[in-house]
């Protein structure tokens, strides 16, 4: 176990925890280094209940040194890593919010050129839609493949907005790397460790989606089986988990959040259509997400949500989307972090993917 300091803990705090620690039967070894004071617990009693120490003040985190994830952990790297983009002004994990906006589907270049510029208006600077589509039934709509992708890469052409899609599988991995600017891993895939290991070796980032089922520690497992292969651009996006309640068709989890937040580095948002399944529950949790502290949201958002070939129930129509990013703006200057207003640059101008 590894008992490690706040940067600024006084003496005395160090002091008063190693006192506890040998009190409890334990040997202390206090390792100073360049930042923060880290506290080696040994003994042979066994694991140690964190909980006595957990809760001392100027202690930050109390880690097993058997933790299975190392380079998605604060231990590795303290500061939070900030995924940005060339050509855009939109990132991850900086004070400005990641707002990835889109339909679920792409079902047409009309369908989506009227939602990105819908959505571009409204703020957003990433554009999501799904051109694989992972569905329950085989005989639901499969996404339009390929095609979904040219689609999109249109769409970052036109309105400066950066590509955000899933891939399915290896076929499909090689194909979305080549459009997309993120790579979506989505939640069924999860813990699928050989695509993981694949994203891994891109050089693209990846959002990667919470399993129905997975808990913190297996959501950052995942995540350091494609930092482990050296792609450290990896944004967690929380969905919403399988539980009792049938109200929703997920049960949001905002916990994970903060939760993520003083274990990880990396950035974490909140995608409130999957995570609730229900229109009219994406703007409440919208506003939660955000004041629950998370670097972005993924919405999804339709031009005729009722005629949608995937998801219309949950979708949102663009005036909503306006309304969501006018309160999450305010709720997020309480946090001290921003709301991007639209581009003024003309798209077409723009460099680069
Ligand atoms: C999606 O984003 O459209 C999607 C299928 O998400 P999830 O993997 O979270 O179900
Ligand atoms: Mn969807």
């Amino acid at each position: 176990m590894l008992v490690v300091m706040k940067a600024h803990a006084s003496q005395e705090q160090v002091r008063a925890v190693c006192e506890r620690i040998e009190s409890l039967g334990y040997r202390a070894h206090p390792i100073p280094g360049a930042q923060r004071t880290a506290i080696g617990v040994t003994g042979n009693k066994g694991a140690m209940e964190p909980g006595a120490l957990d809760e001392m003040s100027g202690v930050q985190e109390v880690i097993q040194v058997s933790k299975p994830y190392k380079l998605v952990s604060r231990d590795a790297k303290e500061e939070d890593t900030v995924i940005r983009f060339a050509g855009s002004d939109g990132s991850f994990g900086d004070r400005d919010l990641g707002v990835v906006a889109g339909p679920c589907s792409i079902e047409s270049r009309e369908q989506a050129f009227a939602i990105a510029e819908r959505v571009a208006k409204g703020g957003a600077r990433f554009f999501r839609g799904g051109a694989y589509k992972p569905r329950t039934s085989p005989y639901a709509f499969q996404g339009l493949g390929e095609e979904g992708l040219k689609i999109m890469a249109e769409i970052r052409d036109r309105f400066g907005l950066k590509i955000i899609t899933e891939a399915l599988d290896d076929e499909s991995l090689v194909l979305v790397a080549d459009y997309a600017d993120v790579i979506q891993i989505g939640a069924r895939n999860m813990q699928n460790f050989s695509l993981l290991k694949k994203a891994g070796r891109l050089r693209k980032p990846i959002m990667l989606k919470r399993g129905m089922s997975a808990t913190l520690e297996e959501f950052l497992m995942a995540a350091e089986y494609i930092l482990s292969e050296g792609n450290y651009e990896v944004i967690l996006c929380e969905r919403g988990v399988r539980t009792f309640a049938d109200h929703t068709r997920n049960t949001l989890d905002l916990s994970i959040v903060p939760a993520v937040q003083r274990l990880s580095h990396l950035p974490i948002i909140v995608d409130p259509s999957h995570g609730t399944g229900k229109r009219n529950k994406v703007l409440p949790l919208s506003r939660a997400a955000v004041a629950v502290g998370a670097d972005g949201l993924m919405v999804e958002v339709h031009n005729d949500p009722d005629h949608a070939l995937s998801d219309g129930m949950q979708s949102i129509f663009p005036d909503q989307f306006d309304e969501l990013m006018e309160e999450i703006r305010q709720i997020a200057a309480v946090l001290h972090r921003n709301v991007q207003r639209p581009q003024t640059q003309p798209a077409v101008a723009r460099a680069g993917r």
